[in-house]
């Protein structure tokens, strides 16, 4: 939603009388903008942790009562046995979530709620970024989101403040700083641009890398993504031929974008990479995040759950939000059957599970934005049926053991990682024809066994027999594994998903 579509959305509640809107924005100064355009000629009653509580008149185009310090609960108290004191009025608690943890101002808005209902004229606006409903509330309180900044809404920004300063941009930065800035308030952007500037006295694409650390750390603080750096290519992964072709089919779409959308491509949405463990699912995320040259962001599904009403929910609008606001990105779902095992089973946990589920779905089959989905799961057998239906992903890959072939390009890639002057010498073909039914992640344990033993030996190089001892010291994963590995294997075989492996 645009500015204009939220201001319209809240005349509407407004004059439709309800009674609390909840706000749920990172960009406080168009919020407090979007209210005031829409107030005319009621009072808003302004109270936020820092400043206090306050009266400001839209017609007047002044304060009534200046900032003064004063506690919500005692502005709140003060007032409400008089229903004239929120009479025709707005009534804006900024800092909303950290209001609603106490117990008094929750019994306060509700009552201040019901007299709404009944017969005061006001509306209370509850700002934050962060969405927390007490249980108390819920039924009184409509969330409404503030979307971020376009593309190119940065890109007139970054323009305003070259003029201001008279500084020459060139295109090409222009273009690549508004990419880079998506997902920061127009507030972070200013501050970075006003540190880069003072740095040097211009924009350069130096200055890129501080967006980027910006990012990171605000992403960070979100709590429920994590944006990681990436290393790893195509080229780390050993195998998976299938997997790995679809995936520069799908980097061919992203990077001719607009190319590809003239012509009809659908934008790809995401691909679940469900199998056994250590055989490079995540290696794939990782490796798709730098064949499509985007960031990728991890999303915890763990992290999502929150302790109040809708928080959860809240939770996964904000992290689709600040993906989306980032996008083109690829969007890295960890243990997918982890967030929505218990669907079905009956009690709260799965209540909050079958909801959150149901607005992932929502999200997956109505995405446009290019933030690109990579599920990781390990069980399907615990996701709900109708995320393996056509339309939410555009594939299912299923990710077994490395046949010999792909043993030994697994092997030749951890030699050469860490020993790349040994490689030639190792007998590849004898270690992949030792480990039928090892892993990946099996493979690179005993090439780094292999490399210790060598050094602790005392020897200068790396000998095909150092990594042949560390295979006879290991079981592999299939022996520990082996009837859960067998039932897994028959069950991606019946679902028909395709296999990453050629
Ligand atoms: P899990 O489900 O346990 O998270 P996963 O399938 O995501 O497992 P990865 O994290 O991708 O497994 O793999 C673990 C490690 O094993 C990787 O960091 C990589 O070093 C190695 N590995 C696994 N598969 C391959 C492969 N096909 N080619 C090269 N290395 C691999």
């Amino acid at each position: 939603m645009n500015d204009t579509n939220i201001a319209q959305n809240l005349i509407r509640y407004i004059e439709a009388g309800f009674p609390i809107l909840y706000l749920n924005t990172f960009e406080e100064a168009s919020a407090n903008r979007i209210i005031r355009s829409v107030a005319r000629e009621k009072r808003i009653i302004e109270w936020s942790s820092s400043y206090g509580y306050a009266e400001y008149s839209c017609s007047a185009g002044k304060y009534l009562v200046p900032p003064c310090r004063m506690g919500l609960n005692a502005v709140l108290e003060q007032k409400i046995g008089d229903d004239n004191e929120f009479q025709n009025s707005i009534f804006v608690i900024r800092d909303a979530h950290v209001a609603l943890e106490d117990s008094a101002t929750v019994a306060y808005l509700k009552e201040l709620a019901i007299r709404i209902s009944e017969s005061v004229e006001c509306t209370v606006i509850l700002l934050s970024s962060i969405v927390t409903i007490p249980r108390e509330l819920e039924n009184f309180i409509t969330i409404l989101e503030l979307d971020y900044l376009t593309e190119q809404d940065i890109h007139g920004l970054i323009q305003d403040f070259c003029k201001e300063y008279g500084i020459n941009i060139l295109d090409g930065l222009l273009e690549e700083m508004s990419l880079a800035f998506k997902g920061l308030t127009a507030f972070e952007i200013h501050n970075i641009l006003n540190l880069a500037y003072s740095s040097n006295g211009e924009l350069t694409k130096g200055d890129l890398k501080l967006i980027f650390d910006q990012k990171q750390q605000k992403i960070r603080k979100s709590g429920i993504l994590e944006m990681i750096p990436v290393k790893e290519g195509l080229d780390d992964i050993g195998g998976l031929e299938n997997l790995k072709s679809w995936l520069k089919k799908k980097a061919s779409v992203i990077h001719n974008r607009k190319q590809a959308e003239t012509f009809g491509v659908d934008t790809p949405k995401g691909v679940l990479i469900a199998g056994i463990p250590g055989c490079g699912k995540s290696l794939n995320a990782k490796a798709a995040a730098s064949l499509f040259e985007v960031p990728l962001l991890r999303m915890d599904m763990g992290r999502l759950m929150g302790k109040y009403v809708g928080e959860s929910e809240g939770n996964m609008r904000k992290a689709i939000a600040l993906a989306e606001a980032i996008s083109p990105c690829v969007l890295w779902v960890d243990e997918l059957e982890k967030a929505f095992a218990g669907i079905g089973s009956g009690g709260s946990g799965s209540e909050v599970a079958t909801r959150l589920f149901g607005n992932f779905l929502t999200w997956m089959q109505e995405k446009e934005s290019p933030a690109f989905v990579v599920a990781t799961a390990n069980d399907i057998t615990k996701l709900p049926p109708e995320l393996l239906r056509k339309g939410r992903f555009d594939e299912i890959f299923y990710v077994g053991l490395p046949n010999e072939q792909e043993r030994k390009y697994i092997f030749e890639i951890h030699i050469k990682k860490r020993r790349p002057s040994d490689l030639k010498k190792i007998d590849t073909v004898t270690l992949a024809a030792r480990t039928k039914g090892y892993s990946g992640a099996d493979i690179e344990g005993v090439v780094k066994d292999g490399i210790e033993n060598a050094f602790a030996d005392g020897r200068a190089e790396l000998s095909t027999q150092d990594i042949v001892n560390a295979i006879s010291n290991t079981h592999s994963l299939s022996e520990i594994m082996k009837d859960s590995l067998d039932k897994m294997s028959k069950l991606y075989e019946t679902h028909k998903f395709k296999n990453a492996s050629r």
